[in-house]
């Protein structure tokens, strides 16, 4: 667990994140380059970021 931010709460139920303008990060994936590739990408304004956690 290694790295894991202070701001990380887990432990309410569902893994959810909120970007700073208010809108819902959902989880991607995408398949590239013969690679899964996983990025976070906010249904609002659709900023995109490798982790959840990167959006502040
Ligand atoms: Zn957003």
């Amino acid at each position: 667990m290694a790295g894991v931010s202070k701001n990380a709460r887990i432990g309410s139920g569902t893994h959810k994140f909120l970007c700073p303008c208010g809108g819902e990060i959902k989880m991607k994936s995408v398949f590239a380059k013969g690679r899964m590739k996983h990025h976070a990408e906010c249904e609002k304004c659709k900023r995109t970021e490798r982790r959840p956690s990167d959006f502040k």
